[in-house]
Protein backbone atom coordinates (compact mmCIF):
# COMPACT_ATOMS: atom_id res chain seq x y z
CA UNK A 1 0.00 0.00 0.00
CA UNK A 2 1.56 3.47 -0.99
CA UNK A 3 0.39 6.35 1.22
CA UNK A 4 -1.92 8.71 -0.94
CA UNK A 5 0.32 11.24 0.33
CA UNK A 6 3.34 10.70 -1.49
CA UNK A 7 1.29 10.54 -4.86
CA UNK A 8 -0.65 13.51 -4.39
CA UNK A 9 0.58 17.30 -4.23
CA UNK A 10 0.99 18.62 -0.80
CA UNK A 11 -0.91 21.60 -1.70
CA UNK A 12 -4.45 21.25 -3.33
CA UNK A 13 -4.19 23.59 -6.73
CA UNK A 14 -5.76 23.63 -9.82
CA UNK A 15 -4.11 21.11 -12.59
CA UNK A 16 -2.52 22.69 -15.42
CA UNK A 17 -3.96 22.10 -18.47
CA UNK A 18 -1.34 20.87 -20.42
CA UNK A 19 0.34 18.84 -17.57
CA UNK A 20 3.44 16.30 -18.79
CA UNK A 21 3.13 18.95 -22.20
CA UNK A 22 4.02 21.96 -19.61
CA UNK A 23 6.56 24.31 -20.91
CA UNK A 24 6.18 27.22 -18.66
CA UNK A 25 9.64 27.98 -16.92
CA UNK A 26 8.45 31.22 -14.78
CA UNK A 27 8.12 30.03 -10.94
CA UNK A 28 4.78 31.91 -10.21
CA UNK A 29 3.20 29.57 -12.83
CA UNK A 30 3.89 26.13 -10.44
CA UNK A 31 2.99 28.25 -7.21
CA UNK A 32 -0.73 28.08 -9.06
CA UNK A 33 -0.93 24.94 -10.57
CA UNK A 34 -0.30 21.74 -9.70
CA UNK A 35 1.70 19.16 -11.95
CA UNK A 36 1.65 15.12 -12.36
CA UNK A 37 4.18 13.07 -10.41
CA UNK A 38 6.48 12.23 -13.54
CA UNK A 39 6.54 15.69 -14.71
CA UNK A 40 10.04 17.19 -14.92
CA UNK A 41 10.35 21.07 -14.97
CA UNK A 42 12.13 22.63 -18.08
CA UNK A 43 14.86 24.76 -18.22
CA UNK A 44 14.57 28.50 -19.29
CA UNK A 45 15.78 28.16 -23.16
CA UNK A 46 15.59 30.19 -26.51
CA UNK A 47 15.63 26.61 -28.16
CA UNK A 48 11.94 26.26 -30.18
CA UNK A 49 11.74 22.67 -30.23
CA UNK A 50 12.27 22.63 -26.65
CA UNK A 51 8.41 22.53 -25.79
CA UNK A 52 7.67 18.75 -27.10
CA UNK A 53 6.90 15.95 -24.59
CA UNK A 54 9.23 14.69 -21.40
CA UNK A 55 10.88 11.94 -23.28
CA UNK A 56 12.34 8.68 -20.80
CA UNK A 57 14.99 7.91 -22.60
CA UNK A 58 17.37 10.65 -22.75
CA UNK A 59 19.70 9.90 -25.21
CA UNK A 60 16.61 10.27 -27.71
CA UNK A 61 16.01 13.17 -25.91
CA UNK A 62 19.04 14.71 -27.11
CA UNK A 63 18.92 13.32 -30.07
CA UNK A 64 15.97 14.98 -30.59
CA UNK A 65 16.64 18.69 -29.76
CA UNK A 66 19.47 18.78 -32.21
CA UNK A 67 16.95 18.12 -34.53
CA UNK A 68 15.20 21.28 -34.13
CA UNK A 69 18.16 23.70 -34.33
CA UNK A 70 17.33 27.32 -34.78
CA UNK A 71 15.69 28.32 -37.98
CA UNK A 72 14.20 30.21 -40.57
CA UNK A 73 10.78 32.02 -39.94
CA UNK A 74 8.88 29.72 -42.45
CA UNK A 75 10.74 27.06 -40.14
CA UNK A 76 8.96 28.29 -37.24
CA UNK A 77 5.69 28.68 -38.33
CA UNK A 78 5.31 24.74 -39.20
CA UNK A 79 7.29 24.04 -35.65
CA UNK A 80 4.67 25.72 -34.07
CA UNK A 81 2.05 24.30 -36.11
CA UNK A 82 3.25 20.49 -35.43
CA UNK A 83 3.66 21.52 -31.77
CA UNK A 84 0.11 22.36 -31.75
CA UNK A 85 -0.75 19.14 -32.90
CA UNK A 86 1.35 17.44 -30.22
CA UNK A 87 -0.48 19.12 -27.68
CA UNK A 88 -3.83 17.58 -28.81
CA UNK A 89 -2.15 14.40 -29.32
CA UNK A 90 -1.16 14.77 -25.36
CA UNK A 91 -4.47 15.41 -24.21
CA UNK A 92 -5.62 11.78 -24.14
CA UNK A 93 -1.98 11.19 -22.35
CA UNK A 94 -2.84 13.70 -19.78
CA UNK A 95 -6.43 12.30 -19.27
CA UNK A 96 -4.71 9.25 -18.33
CA UNK A 97 -2.65 10.61 -15.70
CA UNK A 98 -5.81 12.48 -14.49
CA UNK A 99 -7.47 8.78 -14.60
CA UNK A 100 -4.79 7.40 -12.43
CA UNK A 101 -4.58 9.95 -10.23
CA UNK A 102 -8.09 9.57 -9.45
CA UNK A 103 -7.87 5.92 -9.24
CA UNK A 104 -5.67 6.14 -6.33
CA UNK A 105 -7.72 8.36 -4.79
CA UNK A 106 -10.68 6.36 -5.09
CA UNK A 107 -9.12 3.06 -4.74
CA UNK A 108 -6.22 2.08 -2.39
CA UNK A 109 -4.79 0.87 -5.28
CA UNK A 110 -1.51 -1.76 -5.01
CA UNK A 111 1.79 -1.24 -5.49
CA UNK A 112 1.78 -3.29 -8.87
CA UNK A 113 -1.57 -2.16 -10.00
CA UNK A 114 -0.30 1.22 -10.18
CA UNK A 115 3.14 0.07 -11.72
CA UNK A 116 0.86 -1.22 -14.18
CA UNK A 117 -1.07 1.71 -14.79
CA UNK A 118 2.44 3.81 -15.07
CA UNK A 119 3.66 1.40 -17.65
CA UNK A 120 0.34 1.92 -19.62
CA UNK A 121 0.62 5.29 -19.02
CA UNK A 122 4.73 4.85 -20.30
CA UNK A 123 3.79 3.58 -23.85
CA UNK A 124 1.54 5.89 -24.66
CA UNK A 125 4.19 8.49 -24.01
CA UNK A 126 6.53 6.00 -26.01
CA UNK A 127 3.66 6.37 -29.10
CA UNK A 128 3.91 9.84 -28.71
CA UNK A 129 7.99 9.72 -29.15
CA UNK A 130 7.20 7.60 -32.05
CA UNK A 131 5.10 10.14 -33.86
CA UNK A 132 7.42 13.31 -33.04
CA UNK A 133 10.20 11.39 -34.69
CA UNK A 134 8.12 11.34 -37.78
CA UNK A 135 6.97 14.73 -37.80
CA UNK A 136 10.44 15.33 -37.49
CA UNK A 137 11.36 13.27 -40.83
CA UNK A 138 8.65 15.10 -42.44
CA UNK A 139 10.05 18.60 -41.77
CA UNK A 140 13.33 17.51 -42.79
CA UNK A 141 12.04 16.44 -46.52
CA UNK A 142 10.04 19.92 -46.18
CA UNK A 143 13.47 21.19 -46.01
CA UNK A 144 14.77 19.26 -48.76
CA UNK A 145 11.99 20.54 -51.08
CA UNK A 146 12.43 24.02 -50.43
CA UNK A 147 16.22 23.96 -50.78
CA UNK A 148 16.02 22.65 -54.25
CA UNK A 149 13.10 25.09 -54.78
CA UNK A 150 15.85 28.27 -53.99
CA UNK A 151 18.47 26.07 -56.09
CA UNK A 152 16.12 26.70 -59.33
CA UNK A 153 15.49 29.85 -58.66
CA UNK A 154 19.16 31.09 -58.44
CA UNK A 155 20.14 29.03 -61.50
CA UNK A 156 22.13 31.63 -64.18
CA UNK A 157 20.73 35.21 -63.05
CA UNK A 158 23.08 36.62 -65.34
CA UNK A 159 21.69 39.04 -67.59
CA UNK A 160 22.44 40.50 -71.07
CA UNK A 161 25.50 43.17 -70.41
CA UNK A 162 23.83 45.53 -73.36
CA UNK A 163 20.83 45.13 -70.50
CA UNK A 164 23.17 47.82 -68.12
CA UNK A 165 23.41 48.19 -64.23
CA UNK A 166 21.09 47.73 -61.47
CA UNK A 167 19.30 44.57 -63.40
CA UNK A 168 16.32 43.97 -60.91
CA UNK A 169 16.45 46.21 -58.68
CA UNK A 170 12.43 46.21 -59.34
CA UNK A 171 10.94 43.15 -59.96
CA UNK A 172 9.61 44.70 -63.26
CA UNK A 173 10.73 47.95 -65.24
CA UNK A 174 10.45 49.02 -68.84
CA UNK A 175 13.36 51.16 -70.28
CA UNK A 176 13.34 53.29 -73.24
CA UNK A 177 16.49 52.74 -75.35
CA UNK A 178 18.48 55.57 -76.75
CA UNK A 179 17.34 56.22 -80.61
CA UNK A 180 21.48 56.30 -80.94
CA UNK A 181 22.53 53.34 -79.36
CA UNK A 182 23.52 50.27 -81.59
CA UNK A 183 20.63 48.56 -79.98
CA UNK A 184 18.39 50.32 -81.33
CA UNK A 185 19.69 51.33 -84.84
CA UNK A 186 19.53 46.53 -84.84
CA UNK A 187 16.26 46.43 -84.16
CA UNK A 188 14.85 49.13 -86.57
CA UNK A 189 16.97 47.38 -89.06
CA UNK A 190 15.44 43.77 -87.80
CA UNK A 191 11.82 45.00 -87.68
CA UNK A 192 12.64 46.50 -91.45
CA UNK A 193 14.51 43.60 -93.08
CA UNK A 194 11.83 41.12 -92.22
CA UNK A 195 9.20 42.81 -93.97
CA UNK A 196 7.00 40.50 -96.99
CA UNK A 197 4.51 41.04 -99.14
CA UNK A 198 0.89 39.69 -97.15
CA UNK A 199 -2.08 40.24 -100.40
CA UNK A 200 -3.13 43.75 -98.73
CA UNK A 201 -5.76 41.60 -96.57
CA UNK A 202 -4.88 42.56 -92.16
CA UNK A 203 -2.24 45.02 -90.95
CA UNK A 204 -2.63 47.07 -93.94
CA UNK A 205 -2.49 50.95 -93.97
CA UNK A 206 -4.47 52.76 -96.55
CA UNK A 207 -6.12 49.16 -97.77
CA UNK A 208 -1.74 48.21 -98.66
CA UNK A 209 0.67 46.07 -97.27
CA UNK A 210 3.10 48.31 -95.08
CA UNK A 211 6.79 48.71 -96.95
CA UNK A 212 8.05 50.23 -94.11
CA UNK A 213 7.76 50.50 -90.31
CA UNK A 214 8.59 53.69 -88.73
CA UNK A 215 10.00 53.74 -84.98
CA UNK A 216 8.43 55.85 -82.13
CA UNK A 217 10.37 53.99 -79.73
CA UNK A 218 11.84 50.81 -78.32
CA UNK A 219 11.09 49.70 -74.53
CA UNK A 220 13.39 47.38 -73.27
CA UNK A 221 11.58 44.69 -70.78
CA UNK A 222 13.32 43.90 -67.63
CA UNK A 223 11.16 41.20 -65.87
CA UNK A 224 12.53 39.41 -63.34
CA UNK A 225 10.83 36.54 -62.45
CA UNK A 226 10.13 36.16 -66.38
CA UNK A 227 13.69 36.34 -67.04
CA UNK A 228 14.34 33.58 -64.27
CA UNK A 229 11.50 31.43 -65.97
CA UNK A 230 13.21 31.44 -69.13
CA UNK A 231 16.69 30.26 -68.07
CA UNK A 232 15.12 27.99 -65.96
CA UNK A 233 13.67 26.54 -68.95
CA UNK A 234 16.64 26.91 -71.10
CA UNK A 235 19.03 24.71 -68.87
CA UNK A 236 16.19 22.64 -68.68
CA UNK A 237 16.50 22.27 -72.75
CA UNK A 238 20.36 22.03 -72.77
CA UNK A 239 19.76 18.93 -69.83
CA UNK A 240 17.07 17.09 -72.23
CA UNK A 241 18.79 17.37 -75.13
CA UNK A 242 22.18 16.20 -73.09
CA UNK A 243 24.34 19.41 -74.50
CA UNK A 244 24.37 18.44 -77.78
CA UNK A 245 21.63 20.34 -79.62
CA UNK A 246 24.11 21.62 -82.29
CA UNK A 247 24.44 18.77 -83.62
CA UNK A 248 20.47 17.88 -83.81
CA UNK A 249 18.82 17.41 -86.89
CA UNK A 250 16.61 20.75 -86.86
CA UNK A 251 20.04 22.66 -85.94
CA UNK A 252 21.72 21.31 -89.04
CA UNK A 253 18.74 22.13 -91.41
CA UNK A 254 18.86 25.63 -90.22
CA UNK A 255 22.25 26.35 -90.99
CA UNK A 256 20.74 25.83 -94.72
CA UNK A 257 17.83 27.64 -94.46
CA UNK A 258 18.47 29.99 -91.33
CA UNK A 259 15.73 31.78 -89.48
CA UNK A 260 16.56 35.49 -90.64
CA UNK A 261 16.97 37.42 -86.97
CA UNK A 262 20.23 36.06 -85.51
CA UNK A 263 20.91 32.93 -83.22
CA UNK A 264 21.77 34.38 -79.69
CA UNK A 265 22.48 31.13 -77.94
CA UNK A 266 23.46 27.83 -79.76
CA UNK A 267 23.61 25.45 -76.94
CA UNK A 268 19.90 26.39 -76.91
CA UNK A 269 18.51 27.25 -81.12
CA UNK A 270 17.77 30.34 -79.61
CA UNK A 271 16.18 33.35 -82.14
CA UNK A 272 14.90 36.94 -81.74
CA UNK A 273 11.34 36.70 -83.33
CA UNK A 274 8.31 39.05 -83.31
CA UNK A 275 4.92 38.67 -81.50
CA UNK A 276 1.43 41.34 -82.47
CA UNK A 277 -1.19 41.26 -80.38
CA UNK A 278 -3.84 43.55 -78.48
CA UNK A 279 -2.51 46.11 -75.91
CA UNK A 280 -4.82 44.23 -73.57
CA UNK A 281 -2.63 41.30 -74.37
CA UNK A 282 0.52 43.03 -74.70
CA UNK A 283 0.31 43.77 -70.74
CA UNK A 284 -0.14 40.10 -69.67
CA UNK A 285 2.99 39.26 -72.35
CA UNK A 286 5.07 41.61 -70.36
CA UNK A 287 3.89 41.39 -66.78
CA UNK A 288 2.87 37.54 -66.22
CA UNK A 289 4.20 35.87 -69.70
CA UNK A 290 2.53 34.41 -72.00
CA UNK A 291 0.25 31.35 -70.75
CA UNK A 292 -0.56 28.48 -72.99
CA UNK A 293 -3.87 27.55 -71.08
CA UNK A 294 -5.41 30.41 -72.88
CA UNK A 295 -3.82 30.22 -76.32
CA UNK A 296 -4.66 30.88 -79.75
CA UNK A 297 -7.07 27.61 -80.42
CA UNK A 298 -7.66 28.43 -84.21
CA UNK A 299 -3.74 28.18 -85.00
CA UNK A 300 -2.29 25.40 -87.58
CA UNK A 301 -0.50 24.04 -85.28
CA UNK A 302 -2.61 23.16 -82.23
CA UNK A 303 -2.96 25.59 -78.72
CA UNK A 304 0.25 27.25 -78.61
CA UNK A 305 2.68 30.46 -78.40
CA UNK A 306 2.93 31.56 -81.92
CA UNK A 307 5.54 33.87 -83.34
CA UNK A 308 7.28 35.19 -86.49
CA UNK A 309 10.52 35.60 -88.44
CA UNK A 310 8.72 38.60 -90.23
CA UNK A 311 7.69 41.64 -88.31
CA UNK A 312 5.03 42.09 -91.47
CA UNK A 313 3.60 38.45 -90.01
CA UNK A 314 2.97 39.58 -86.36
CA UNK A 315 2.09 43.06 -87.71
CA UNK A 316 -1.37 40.88 -89.15
CA UNK A 317 -2.28 40.05 -85.57
CA UNK A 318 -2.44 44.08 -84.28
CA UNK A 319 -5.87 45.14 -83.99
CA UNK A 320 -6.48 48.61 -85.16
CA UNK A 321 -6.24 50.83 -82.12
CA UNK A 322 -9.16 53.16 -83.36
CA UNK A 323 -11.70 50.48 -85.27
CA UNK A 324 -10.30 46.94 -83.33
CA UNK A 325 -10.17 45.28 -87.01
CA UNK A 326 -7.92 44.57 -89.69
CA UNK A 327 -6.35 41.53 -88.05
CA UNK A 328 -6.51 38.19 -88.54
CA UNK A 329 -9.72 36.96 -86.40
CA UNK A 330 -11.30 40.25 -87.04
CA UNK A 331 -12.23 41.84 -90.23
CA UNK A 332 -10.01 42.72 -92.91
CA UNK A 333 -9.13 46.45 -93.34
CA UNK A 334 -9.94 49.21 -91.50
CA UNK A 335 -11.47 53.12 -92.78
CA UNK A 336 -9.92 54.74 -89.62
CA UNK A 337 -8.74 58.43 -90.15
CA UNK A 338 -4.89 59.26 -90.79
CA UNK A 339 -4.02 55.72 -90.63
CA UNK A 340 -0.25 56.49 -91.32
CA UNK A 341 -0.32 58.26 -87.63
CA UNK A 342 -1.68 55.05 -85.63
CA UNK A 343 0.86 53.39 -83.63
CA UNK A 344 1.07 49.99 -82.94
CA UNK A 345 3.01 47.40 -80.80
CA UNK A 346 5.06 44.71 -81.14
CA UNK A 347 6.99 42.16 -79.16
CA UNK A 348 10.19 41.24 -80.24
CA UNK A 349 10.81 38.07 -78.03
CA UNK A 350 14.33 35.86 -77.14
CA UNK A 351 12.80 32.19 -77.85
CA UNK A 352 14.55 29.17 -77.17
CA UNK A 353 13.45 26.47 -79.58
CA UNK A 354 15.67 24.02 -78.50
CA UNK A 355 14.99 20.66 -80.66
CA UNK A 356 12.48 22.15 -83.15
CA UNK A 357 10.66 19.61 -84.95
CA UNK A 358 10.54 21.15 -89.01
CA UNK A 359 6.79 20.79 -90.48
CA UNK A 360 7.24 20.27 -94.12
CA UNK A 361 4.04 18.71 -94.76
CA UNK A 362 0.97 19.89 -93.24
CA UNK A 363 -0.63 17.55 -91.28
CA UNK A 364 -4.01 18.22 -89.60
CA UNK A 365 -4.43 15.08 -87.67
CA UNK A 366 -0.75 15.58 -86.29
CA UNK A 367 -0.71 19.38 -85.69
CA UNK A 368 -3.87 20.35 -84.50
CA UNK A 369 -6.45 17.79 -83.96
CA UNK A 370 -5.27 14.35 -83.31
CA UNK A 371 -8.33 11.18 -84.44
CA UNK A 372 -9.88 11.55 -81.02
CA UNK A 373 -10.51 15.29 -81.88
CA UNK A 374 -8.59 16.33 -78.66
CA UNK A 375 -6.27 19.64 -79.72
CA UNK A 376 -2.90 19.42 -79.78
CA UNK A 377 -1.48 21.15 -76.95
CA UNK A 378 2.69 20.09 -77.37
CA UNK A 379 5.30 19.53 -79.60
CA UNK A 380 5.09 15.83 -81.83
CA UNK A 381 7.65 12.57 -80.53
CA UNK A 382 10.60 12.80 -82.02
CA UNK A 383 11.72 9.55 -83.87
CA UNK A 384 12.89 7.73 -80.84
CA UNK A 385 8.71 7.29 -79.92
CA UNK A 386 9.64 8.85 -76.39
CA UNK A 387 10.78 12.41 -76.23
CA UNK A 388 9.33 15.57 -77.25
CA UNK A 389 10.65 18.26 -79.68
CA UNK A 390 10.70 21.48 -78.14
CA UNK A 391 8.90 23.75 -80.69
CA UNK A 392 7.64 23.54 -84.07
CA UNK A 393 8.58 25.30 -86.78
CA UNK A 394 5.71 25.36 -89.55
CA UNK A 395 8.00 25.96 -92.52
CA UNK A 396 7.59 28.02 -95.87
CA UNK A 397 6.83 27.24 -99.18
CA UNK A 398 9.74 29.09 -100.43
CA UNK A 399 12.15 26.30 -98.49
CA UNK A 400 10.51 23.20 -98.79
CA UNK A 401 6.71 23.92 -96.73
CA UNK A 402 3.47 22.69 -99.17
CA UNK A 403 1.18 25.18 -97.06
CA UNK A 404 2.48 28.55 -95.42
CA UNK A 405 3.65 31.58 -97.43
CA UNK A 406 6.33 32.51 -94.01
CA UNK A 407 7.63 30.43 -91.45
CA UNK A 408 5.59 30.50 -87.92
CA UNK A 409 6.86 29.11 -84.88
CA UNK A 410 4.98 27.31 -82.02
CA UNK A 411 5.99 26.90 -78.53
CA UNK A 412 3.66 25.36 -75.96
CA UNK A 413 5.26 25.89 -72.80
CA UNK A 414 5.30 28.69 -70.37
CA UNK A 415 8.90 30.44 -70.02
CA UNK A 416 9.73 29.25 -73.20
CA UNK A 417 10.62 33.10 -74.89
CA UNK A 418 11.17 36.17 -73.00
CA UNK A 419 9.30 39.70 -74.23
CA UNK A 420 13.18 41.41 -74.78
CA UNK A 421 11.32 44.17 -76.46
CA UNK A 422 8.46 46.25 -77.43
CA UNK A 423 9.10 48.37 -80.39
CA UNK A 424 6.39 51.07 -81.05
CA UNK A 425 5.97 51.77 -84.65
CA UNK A 426 3.52 53.28 -87.22
CA UNK A 427 2.72 51.87 -90.67
CA UNK A 428 3.82 53.61 -93.61
CA UNK A 429 3.23 52.16 -97.32
CA UNK A 430 4.98 55.60 -99.31
CA UNK A 431 8.56 54.48 -99.65
CA UNK A 432 9.73 51.21 -100.17
CA UNK A 433 13.05 50.80 -97.74
CA UNK A 434 16.17 50.51 -99.23
CA UNK A 435 16.83 46.58 -98.53
CA UNK A 436 19.05 45.72 -95.61
CA UNK A 437 22.30 43.79 -96.41
CA UNK A 438 21.28 40.74 -93.68
CA UNK A 439 24.78 39.72 -93.88
CA UNK A 440 26.00 42.64 -92.44
CA UNK A 441 22.78 43.04 -90.04
CA UNK A 442 23.71 39.26 -88.52
CA UNK A 443 27.20 40.03 -88.34
CA UNK A 444 26.31 43.37 -86.49
CA UNK A 445 23.99 41.27 -84.42
CA UNK A 446 26.63 38.87 -83.71
CA UNK A 447 29.37 41.60 -82.26
CA UNK A 448 26.39 43.73 -80.38
CA UNK A 449 25.20 40.03 -78.36
CA UNK A 450 28.74 38.74 -77.88
ZN1 LIG B 1 2.01 24.05 -16.25
ZN1 LIG C 1 -0.64 37.42 -78.56
ZN1 LIG D 1 -9.21 51.10 -87.80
Amino acid sequence: MIPSSELLPTKILPQCKYGLACYRTNPDHFELYSHPPDYKRREKSCEIGNVGIPVINSGSSSQMKSAFSPASERKLKLVKKLDEQKKSELHFVKLIENKIQSLIGQFELKAEEVAKLRQDLDKMVMYNQKLETALKVEIDQREQRELERKRILTISRQTPSYWGPNVFEEPYREIEISAQSAEYDIIEQLMNSTISKHGHQYGTVNGRDPTEFLINRIIQIQNNELWHLYCFKKDMIIRQNNNRLADCGSSIYLETDPVLTPLLDTKTNEYWLFHGCSRNNLYHLLHSGYDPRVSNLNGLFGGGFYLAENSSKSNKYIPCPGCGQNCVGGSMGCSCADQEDLEFSMVLYRAALGDVHIALKYDRKKYSHDPTKQLIRRPPKKANGKDLYDSVMGECMKYGGDRLQHREFILYDSGQAYPEYVIYFRRSATNLRRPINIKNLKKKCQEFLS
